[in-house]
């Protein structure tokens, strides 16, 4: 099948590593009838800044508790995901489908945030067992957090 638009461009900045799961997570979660995008993935460390103020010394509520550099989605390893309506036209911040899509998420290997204390829902991430640290460093020495 061929994966929205949206979603490709948000893949193709994730590690090699990381892509074919999260192609495979739309194309199973599409095969069930659940309309879900990739609408998050890397993110800088100035962006990962910028969202770790919001709530804190900018308006908004705190989404998330990860400053730059502290974050999967810094190193390539996470991405977030939407439920849509059948014709896109409609995003859904809540959804059954989140729990749905992440036990599909972790038959594929990935890690779901939504199993954590501090849950996050749309975020899945893939690390190979390494800590935020080792990723770091791979990412930082290398360009690539799981080489
Ligand atoms: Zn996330």
């Amino acid at each position: 099948m061929v994966i929205d638009q949206r979603s490709e461009r948000n893949i193709k900045t994730l590690n090699p590593k990381v892509q074919p799961l999260a192609r495979a997570l739309i194309e199973t979660a599409t095969a069930q009838g659940i309309n879900v995008k990739v609408i998050a993935s890397l993110r800088t460390y100035d962006e990962q800044n910028a969202l770790y103020a919001q709530g804190r010394t900018k308006p908004g509520r705190i989404v998330t508790k990860a400053k730059g550099g502290q974050s999967n989605h810094n190193f390539g390893t996470a991405f977030d995901v939407g439920i849509f309506s059948a014709d896109s036209q409609k995003y859904f911040g809540e959804s059954p489908d989140y729990a749905k899509v992440g036990v599909i998420g972790e038959s594929l290997g990935l890690e779901w945030g939504g199993r954590w204390k501090f849950v996050d829902e749309p975020h899945f991430q893939f690390n190979q067992g390494r800590s935020l640290a080792q990723l770091r460093t791979a990412y930082e020495q290398t360009g690539d957090a799981l080489a």
